[in-house]
């Protein structure tokens, strides 16, 4: 099938959707209407596990699949790496912790996700195997640079990856697909701090280089704006002590609100002739563009058909 794939917005859902539809062998087009809040604050972190509950996100296995063909494909197509090293160390807090995680790693599917336990500074913490992050403003420019600007040729579709505000506003998508989560994170200085990945505890904290970490994150339902807050500056200050006892220095506070959905699923599909979105990614960006992405694909070149779960007509009249 011939034509361009005309994609609309900046973000995580544009970018991955462009090197999708590139490695398809399809040509793409797109415009960037102004930055993209949610995605530039993303920590970038992928992850399968809801480490909080030890529960494995939806689909996972097909996400993780995809997104590492992706990536791998985008390493030996361009010669550049967008996954970082790093992987995600859960603290583990106490010996009921520890047990249960040696516990659940001795079957599958577990024993494919979870590392050793091993001893950092004065507590356990242990590996998420296929876990990563991606430096997020680094796949945004890359991606933007393989795009085409907006041409005068056939358009196959147009895909809209607008985030929620302006989803609502102009995709036609339902007020009431979106349940927004706004979220902090503080970039800060730890001199002489040492670990070996992105620890989990009650925060993250990721290496961004340099000396500079990313502390995130809160989950706020309530004033659903990109200001930041005493509130939650000190919710994650007290997440870093618990982690970290050495000196640190604030070098930034910022928020911004995440395209969360009303039933925790994301919007994949037709929303008219020829019109198609891709959003409600919420927490998870990451992991589950390049599946929902490819997915989209196929609705749009008539292989696949919508999934019930993500269509975003689900919300048509509710
Ligand atoms: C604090 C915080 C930390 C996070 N950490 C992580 C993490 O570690 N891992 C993870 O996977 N996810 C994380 N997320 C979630 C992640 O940011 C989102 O899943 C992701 O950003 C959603 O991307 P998006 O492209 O759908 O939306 P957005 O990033 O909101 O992008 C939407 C884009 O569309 C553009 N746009 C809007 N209207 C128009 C229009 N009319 N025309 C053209 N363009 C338009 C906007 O300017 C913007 O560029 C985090 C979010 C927050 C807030």
């Amino acid at each position: 099938m011939s034509g361009i794939v005309r994609i609309s917005g900046g973000g995580i859902a544009a970018s991955v959707l462009a090197l999708q539809a590139l490695r398809r062998g399809l040509r793409v087009e797109g415009s960037t209407w102004a930055p993209a809040a949610s995605s530039l604050l993303a920590s970038g972190i992928y992850n399968p596990i809801v480490l909080k509950r030890m529960k494995l996100v939806w689909r996972w296995k097909e996400a993780l699949d995809e997104l590492e063909a992706l990536y791998g494909w985008v390493e030996d197509t361009y010669g550049s790496s967008l996954l970082e090293p790093e992987q995600v160390y859960q603290r583990l807090d106490n010996a009921q912790k520890l047990n249960e995680w040696e516990g659940l790693r001795a079957d599958a599917p577990w024993s494919e996700l979870l590392g050793s336990p091993m001893r950092w500074n004065v507590q356990w913490v242990a590996p998420v195997l296929r876990s990563g992050w991606v430096r997020v403003p680094r796949l945004l420019e890359f991606s933007q640079t393989l795009m085409k600007s907006v041409t005068e040729e056939p358009v196959l579709a147009r895909v809209h990856c607008h985030g929620w505000a302006q989803g609502v506003r102009r995709d036609g998508l339902s007020e009431r697909s979106f349940n927004p989560v706004k979220g902090e994170v503080l970039r800060v200085l730890l001199p002489g701090y040492e670990a070996p990945g992105i620890v989990h505890g009650p925060v993250f904290i990721l290496p961004l280089g340099a000396g500079l970490y990313q502390v995130g994150a809160t989950y706020q339902w309530d004033a659903l704006d990109e200001v930041p807050t005493a509130k939650g500056s000190d919710e994650l200050i007290r997440g870093l002590r618990s982690l970290w006892d050495g000196p640190f220095e604030l070098v930034e506070h910022r928020a911004a609100v995440r395209p969360a959905t009303a039933d925790r699923r994301p919007l994949v599909g037709a929303v008219g002739p020829g019109e198609w979105v891709l959003n409600g990614l919420g927490s998870r960006g990451i992991l589950l563009a390049p599946l929902l992405a490819a997915e989209l694909l196929d609705q749009i070149l008539g292989v696949g058909a919508p999934l019930s779960e993500t269509d975003p007509s689900r919300f048509a009249g509710s």
